[in-house]
């Protein structure tokens, strides 16, 4: 593989790609993009890609999440601490759980870009380009904000940067040792009312952990955590300008993040986005919705992981609560009949979002644990592995889903709204999916 074949997608449709005013700039911020230096190392895709082939072979649990879309003004240390916080609890109580390695992958350093619907938005009557993302435009809806600039890709260069870096250093650090994780989590246990259904499986880990204490045991593994970064391949610009060649092997890795991911809306076979991610060597997520084909899977696992390589290709499958049970098996069914081995992961998130009467955007908690117990039994119907979760989350307390344990009501959304794009579960919500996924490994 060479660089000088990472450019064929340009010659291919590529869908909601931003229509950048000034070819010029552009330019210039692409070449100064090209110069900087990688955010991620080539072999830490590799090691991910190792980890994911665990997953693949039923051998771990891949959890992803973080935010809809990351905004320049969230990274701050209270942000990216919460969030990590909240994935690691949420990771510690599955591992208990799975009784396996839980792979910790955040929608996080480089989720700056969203595909939308529609390419402008008008609002009383003034039509300007919609809101496509931090590194596209601004959220504010005036003429300037909306221009799309290339600046910001720069912009995000740096936010992604300084946010890896303080996750690097949380997880490396001796922040997130697995008796401080276990102590946030016997906290939500004791503390919220939420919590408190989850005492006899707090109480378990609790054991465990007290027991290894008492035997002298005390690995290093507890003190450090792996932990990787993720986003969607959206902006191929800016992809592009992040791929390099790794001198260790001479193929070409997307030092952006670790793993990227395709989205539902840019998964066309003959498009630019599928043929960008078929050139670098990072695991690939592809987003699969309820519309999906058998053929179109065969074919994405054709063009995207022809040597059948554990680990190199996930499946997203975001189906809806109302259609998971439905429209997986005969996926599931006839790509593990091909001999096929992706990681199936389920995103309970982007087929259950509706808009309440007052006009948010949300998601009910129930769907989202519905959807993911009926990715769950039909992965047990077939004897394939239920490989993870996707989710859309925060570590504030948030209000834009309704609710879980500590209930969010359709009128308290105004209270604290703050996603520049889908509804996030908040930090409460998220423990409860973790501890409520637990609970299906014991039925
Ligand atoms: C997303 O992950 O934020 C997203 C837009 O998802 P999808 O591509 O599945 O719609
Ligand atoms: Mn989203």
């Amino acid at each position: 593989m060479t660089a000088s074949n990472l450019h064929t997608w340009q010659s291919l449709p590529a869908a909601q790609q931003p229509e950048w005013p000034d070819p010029e700039a552009l330019r210039s911020a692409l070449a100064e993009l090209t110069s900087y230096p990688p955010l991620v190392f080539a072999g830490e895709c590799d090691q991910l890609r190792a980890r994911l082939a665990a997953v693949a072979r039923g051998e771990a649990f891949l959890l992803q999440g973080g935010d809809c879309a990351e905004a320049f003004d969230g990274v701050s240390a209270d942000h990216i601490r919460n969030k990590l916080k909240t994935l690691l609890q949420m990771a510690a109580v599955l591992t208990y759980a799975a009784s396996v390695p839980v792979v910790k992958v955040g929608r996080i350093a480089g989720q700056y870009s969203k595909p939308r619907s529609k390419s402008t938005e008008t609002r009383d009557g003034v039509t300007l380009p919609v809101y496509r993302g931090d590194s596209v435009n601004g959220f504010e809806f005036t003429p300037e904000s909306r221009r799309p600039d290339p600046e910001r890709l720069k912009r995000m260069y740096h936010a992604s940067a300084s946010t890896l870096n303080l996750v690097r250093a949380f997880t490396t650090g001796g922040y997130a040792d697995l008796r401080q994780v276990h102590a946030w989590n016997q906290d939500f246990v004791r503390n919220s009312p939420a919590g408190q259904r989850y005492e006899r499986l707090a109480k378990e880990i609790d054991k465990a952990l007290s027991f290894m204490n008492a035997c002298g045991v005390a690995p290093e593994e507890f003190k450090t955590v792996e932990f990787y970064s993720s986003h969607e391949a959206l902006v191929l610009d800016y992809e592009t300008a992040m791929t390099r060649v790794d001198s260790r092997t001479g193929e070409l890795y997307d030092v952006s993040g670790h793993m990227v991911w395709i989205g539902e809306r840019t998964r066309q076979l003959d498009h630019a986005h599928i043929e960008f991610a078929s050139k670098v060597r990072n695991p690939i997520g592809v987003k699969l919705g309820p519309t999906t084909t058998v053929d179109e899977a065969l074919t994405l696992i054709e063009r995207l992981d022809p040597d059948r390589e554990p680990g190199r290709l996930t499946f997203i499958t975001r189906m809806g609560a109302g259609k998971v049970r439905d429209h997986l098996p005969l996926l599931l069914e006839k790509v593990t009949a091909s001999g096929a081995q992706p990681v199936w992961i389920c995103d309970p998130m982007h087929g259950n979002t509706f808009e309440a009467e007052t006009g948010h955007k949300t998601r009910r908690f129930d769907d989202v644990l519905d959807e993911v117990k009926g990715f769950f039994e039909v992965h047990r119907a077939l004897g394939t592995h239920p490989g993870g979760i996707h989710v859309e989350l925060t570590g504030d307390d948030v209000t834009e889903c309704v609710g879980g344990g500590d209930e969010v009501l359709v009128d308290d959304l105004h209270q604290r709204y703050e996603t520049a794009c889908d509804p996030r579960l908040n930090r409460s919500q998220s423990l409860d999916l973790a501890f409520l996924v637990a609970e299906m490994y014991r039925e």
